[in-house]
């Protein structure tokens, strides 16, 4: 079968009819209030639907349907064959609606839409099956005690779970979360970013579809400081597992502490230093890696390999390759699948980054490639793809996360150097190294301080293993069983024989 083309995709986008509403128990409802906001699309501005603002009187009504629910068992007390059942269903529906939802993902966040059926699809297929699948194979534990006492040790579901998540893998990100959150018996309430609310809104009903029970999965769309800061605040919401960035992830800590001591698991920002020394294996493949590091998603990505550190002996050599890779990554129409940047998610992002640009051109940094808005007549928001040379660590551009397609050059001449730098940053989502020396491999890996290390790769990882940070990238993992520990609490049961 011949894959869509642009003009099938825009057919469906006029064909689509766009829920807006949020989802408490069961069904879709308008705020409370009767708010809403537009949802207007990155990609040429077009108008997509009225989105529901919720407010507190939503994370209201929500916290009870999820409390309500989480009380009757009707989820948390099924047998966990059962509950992986439904999210097998669940997530078969979302493979069977992927079209649907790519569609939905692209024209409300304006990623290209290959990206999203072909990435953000099968991430989020993959997280609600794969937590499914697992929920029926762990098992709790005996304690080593005396003879006349058997001491057991438990998981139980920590109730009503609050989801905040960002904008920049919409429904990836959430599915992160609701995989094992719902998987261990869990009620959820899901709080999408306002800057792409509509693929969690649509997979409520699918959720409901595959016999997730009213009120175990409920969908809040709106602001942060209205329905967001509502739930982290709440004194009846148990956990709060978020994705998004630092500063939030702070004022979300400082929520626990004036309300419930609520536990918050944080997934934040990231500035990744990609390393690459004189013997890296292969230049070109670490050149072509170093350009898709911070050109995918259009630099919209948390481990976006945004800090390139370079061994001084190859620059000459390597840099002439980054800048031809960068130029393979083209700002075009996010619905031809043939584009490979797509729009970067609204006017703020956009001023945000080409602000970081004229940051990086007044502290002296040289641009080698692209550096300007371009696509301006569509309508949307597009930034070429860019690469800054002469870059120092202490720049702003080096220390602040862009969340765009910008990647700062930094030059080094040892491996204590390399290290220095790249642990020289308040973040530690990732990192990246390039050598054909196994010894240096290992010793770099281990003494660079982030909860990824790629080594003669960048960006690797799929549910088998935990993902996420050290320092201010956070707290706690998401994926693989390790995630299951944010959605339980540990009984110790002692029994005397
Ligand atoms: P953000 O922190 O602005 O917003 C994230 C979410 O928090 C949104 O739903 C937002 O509405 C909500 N929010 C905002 N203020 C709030 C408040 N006061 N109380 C409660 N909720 C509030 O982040 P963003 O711009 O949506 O996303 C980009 C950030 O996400 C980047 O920093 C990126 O690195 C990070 N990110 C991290 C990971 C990871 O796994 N570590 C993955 C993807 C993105």
């Amino acid at each position: 079968m011949s894959q869509p083309t642009r003009q099938d995709w825009e057919a469906r986008a006029s064909k689509l009819q766009i829920e807006g509403r949020a989802f408490i128990d069961g069904q879709y409802v308008n705020a409370s209030a009767g708010q809403t906001f537009d949802c207007i699309s990155p990609v040429d501005g077009r108008f997509l639907a009225k989105v529901a603002s919720c407010d507190a009187a939503d994370a209201e009504l929500a916290v009870r349907s999820a409390r309500a629910a989480f009380e009757s068992g009707v989820w948390s007390r099924q047998a966990p064959a059962a509950r992986k059942a439904v999210m097998i269903r669940f997530s078969e529906l979302l493979e069977q609606h992927a079209e649907e939802l790519a569609l939905l993902e692209t024209l409300d966040m304006g990623k290209p839409i290959g990206d999203s059926l072909n990435v953000d699809l099968p991430g989020s297929v993959d997280s609600i099956r794969w937590s499914g699948e697992a929920i029926d194979k762990v098992y709790d534990e005996v304690a080593a005690t005396s003879h006349d006492q058997l001491g057991l040790v438990t998981r139980e579901a920590v109730g009503v779970v609050a989801a905040i998540v960002p904008w920049n893998f919409p429904l990836m990100m959430a599915s992160w979360k609701l995989g094992p959150a719902l998987a261990t018996g869990n009620s959820v309430i899901l709080k999408p970013s306002e800057r792409s609310p509509l693929t969690a809104i649509r997979i409520a009903q699918l959720a409901i579809e595959a016999g997730l029970p009213k009120g175990v999965l409920n969908v809040l769309p709106g602001y942060g400081h209205t329905v967001g800061s509502a739930l982290a605040l709440h004194m009846d919401v148990d956990t709060v597992v978020f994705t998004g960035s630092t500063k939030i992830a702070k004022q979300l800590m400082v929520y626990a502490g004036e309300s419930n001591m609520k536990r918050v698991w944080l997934e934040a920002g990231g500035k990744s230093p990609n390393i690459v020394f004189a013997d890296a294996p292969d230049l070109q493949a670490a050149a072509e890696s170093a350009a898709a590091a911070i050109a995918f998603n259009q630099g919209e990505v948390c481990t976006a390999g945004s800090r390139l550190l370079v061994e001084k002996s190859i620059k000459a050599e390597f840099l002439p390759l980054v800048v031809e890779a960068m130029k393979g990554w083209k700002a075009g129409h996010p619905l031809d699948p043939e584009t490979n940047v797509g729009a970067l998610v609204d006017s703020r992002q956009l001023e945000q980054v080409l602000g970081y640009i004229e940051a990086g051109k007044a502290e002296g940094a040289k641009i080698l490639t692209g550096g300007q808005r371009v696509l301006e007549e569509t309508g949307g928001t597009y930034v070429e793809p860019t690469l800054f040379d002469g870059v120092s660590n202490a720049m702003k551009i080096a220390r602040e996360e862009i969340f765009g397609p910008v990647l700062s050059v930094i030059e080094f001449e040892d491996a204590e150097e390399a290290v220095r730098i790249a642990n020289d940053t308040p973040y530690g989502l990732a990192a990246a190294v390039w050598t054909r020396d196994i010894s240096k491999a290992h010793l770099t890996a281990r003494a660079l301080r982030a909860g990824s290390v790629w080594v003669n790769m960048y960006d690797g990882g799929d549910m088998t293993a935990p993902f996420g940070g050290f320092k201010q990238s956070g707290n706690g993992r998401d994926k693989s069983l390790h995630a299951f520990d944010k959605y339980t609490e540990l009984k110790a049961t002692w029994i005397k024989l």
